[in-house]
């Protein structure tokens, strides 16, 4: 079996609500080596069609954010705190986020990432376990244990928000922009140092 396949969940139940409302399970994409995990909230209503995350305008946003930031999205790892469609794109109820958990920690343990961005308030939430002002904190990095293991999470607000509100886009680049600054600064000689610092 390839090591794919174990990130691959291809059937639950878990979720009855979920299991009405979503047409397929919707697994995380990108390399199992990538340096940066971006998490969102759940797949939307082309993600559901096409099983994909961030393939509707939300993907459209991120795609050009990174691409502003010298990214790709072949470079990095997309995927979500739940992978069913909730009905018309509501939260993820609290009972959902923890019945997917398990799926997402395997994900994250597996790719050992240098930096977690969490895309919006569902994932910073979900991630760093306290409430967060995802406007005011994006683009601020915190350490947090994720089932026991240090995890970097980079706060950084949902593509989706600058569609609402123009001036999100400065935050949403900004916050891309220090990723793929951590990211770089792992990879690169001497930069644990000035991690350290953070
Ligand atoms: N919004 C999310 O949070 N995740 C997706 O996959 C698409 C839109």
């Amino acid at each position: 079996m390839g090591e794919m396949e174990d990130l691959c969940v291809t059937e639950c139940t878990r979720c009855p609500a979920l299991v009405d409302s979503r047409s397929r399970i919707v697994n995380g994409t990108g390399p199992e080596d990538a340096d940066m995990v971006f998490v969102g909230e759940g797949p939307g209503a082309q993600e559901d069609a096409d099983g994909e995350p961030f393939v509707g305008r939300s993907g459209t946003v991120l795609d050009d954010g990174l691409r502003t930031v010298g990214l790709a999205r072949d470079d990095i790892r997309i995927t979500n705190c739940v992978r069913c469609r909730p009905p018309e794109n509501r939260d993820p109820h609290k009972a959902e986020l923890e019945n997917c958990r398990g799926y997402l920690e395997r994900e994250l343990d597996r790719l050992d990432p240098d930096v977690i961005v969490t895309l919006g308030k569902v994932p910073s939430e979900h991630l760093l376990g306290r409430s967060v002002a995802v406007t005011k904190e994006a683009g601020s990095v915190e350490d947090v244990r994720i089932e026991g293991t240090p995890r970097r999470v980079l706060i950084c607000v949902h593509p989706a928000a600058t569609l609402y509100d123009r001036s999100q886009e400065e935050t949403f680049e900004n916050a891309l922009q220090r990723a793929a600054e951590l990211a770089d600064v792992e990879g690169s000689e001497g930069g644990q140092t000035r991690l350290d610092g953070f």
